[in-house]
């Protein structure tokens, strides 16, 4: 393999340093030029300082002078603000790993689509949010969109390039989360901690908290409706508690297709990384004897009602996908602030989504759907402020 530039954004979270791991494994196949952070100057620099890249920018304009000097003496250039975050994802590259969490993901990933580049897709609020949008852009700008998310990659190695209309099922993999033994009752009023302990990944709090919802599930599943272009009916999630499969493709003359890994970020992030090539991730090798047994259920979508609503916004379309994962975005941070209920995640969910029935699209641009994002959190916001005050 050539060596690689890569640009990391979201460099000091869970995606990114996994991303910068797997390149530690290799230090003559990769080069760093741009490291992105939202917030965490001392981190960001220490990463600086250990990859070396031309360019560092950190999305808090609070951090710009911190990180300066952090860094003085360095040579590395450094920023600060939305346009220095936007400015190191255009910087030349070979790859971009986009591991921004959330809405904030999406101009910075979009910029670097429109130059072209070769993205390792983490953010999952580019296809949930913008889905047709960023993909209509993708194939404008010449942009390869790998995912980098285990079941989406393990689906994209799986489908191999092969032809969809031969598709008839598209599966992801759902471990259950800490939660998938429990009664209604219990998961409703779980705490902070049990929402956090999730039993095979480790992950951000928010992606930890939506594991634990089943809302992770239901962000796939729209991810997957964007990123292969399989209708929303072709598409199903299947409870699998070890975490082994992460995807499988039912083919028209019955075939399945299985992609399997240990459950380790590094497996798919070296896949992105090394892509159309191969190389070693630093996971052990699977060992299926060892693991004895691989097992099935059907979600439940009485006790996991994330995962209903995200077939509803599927189904429905349009501004609604966005309107959930806003909703949803406000009520975790709620609930990770101890300020309601595991339980009533779902609930403010819902209620957000009732008030944006009728909403219309307009044009498709990533503008758009960011106005859309923006709506929807302030009628999250409201909902909850107007629960509060009922429970006084
Ligand atoms: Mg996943």
């Amino acid at each position: 393999m050539t060596r690689k530039r890569v640009v990391v954004l979201g460099a000091t979270g869970s995606v990114g340093r996994t991303a910068l791991a797997v390149i530690s494994e290799h230090p003559d196949l990769f080069s760093v030029e741009a490291l992105v952070a939202g917030h965490d100057v001392d981190a960001l620099a220490q990463l600086a300082r250990s990859y070396r890249p031309k360019m560092v920018a950190i999305a808090d304009e609070a951090g710009a002078l911190a990180l300066k000097s952090a860094l003085s003496g360095t040579g590395i250039e450094t920023g600060a603000g939305p346009q220095a975050v936007i400015d190191a994802a255009c910087i030349d590259c070979d790859i971009v790993v986009a591991g921004i969490v959330g809405t904030s993901g999406l101009l910075p990933t979009f910029a670097a689509v429109k130059q072209g580049r070769m993205i390792a897709l983490a953010n999952k609020e580019c296809l949930v949010c913008a889905g047709d949008a960023f993909m209509a852009g993708a194939e404008y700008y010449g942009s390869r969109i790998l995912p980098l998310d285990s079941e989406h990659n393990a689906l994209f190695q799986v489908l191999d390039g092969q032809d969809k209309k031969f598709v008839t099922k598209m599966t992801l993999t759902a471990s259950g989360g800490p939660f998938r033994k429990w009664s209604k009752e219990a998961i409703d009023s779980a705490s902070v901690e049990q929402a956090l302990a999730h039993p095979n990944w480790s992950m951000g709090p928010k992606i930890t908290i939506d594991s634990a919802s089943m809302m992770n599930k239901g962000l796939e599943l729209i991810e997957a409706h964007h990123i292969f272009g399989i209708p929303a009916e072709r598409l199903d999630v299947l409870i699998h508690p070890q975490s082994i499969i992460h995807g499988l493709i039912s083919f028209a003359d019955g075939s399945v297709s299985a992609g399997m890994a240990m459950p380790d970020m590094r497996v798919p992030t070296a896949h992105c990384l090394a892509y159309p090539e191969r190389i070693t991730s630093g996971v052990v090798p699977l060992d299926l004897a060892a693991i004895g047994q691989l097992s099935f259920e059907r979600p439940d979508l009485v006790r996991f009602p994330a995962l209903a609503l995200a077939h509803q916004a599927l189904a429905a379309g349009g501004v609604m996908p966005a309107v959930m994962n806003a909703a949803n975005e406000v009520a975790v941070q709620t609930f990770l602030n101890g300020q309601c209920a595991f339980g009533a995640i779902s609930d403010i969910v819902f209620a957000v989504m009732e008030q944006a029935v009728g909403w219309t699209v307009g044009e498709r641009s990533i503008e758009r759907y960011l106005a859309v994002d923006v709506d929807a959190r302030r009628i999250a916001r409201d909902i909850i402020t107007h629960y509060a005050t009922m429970r006084l």
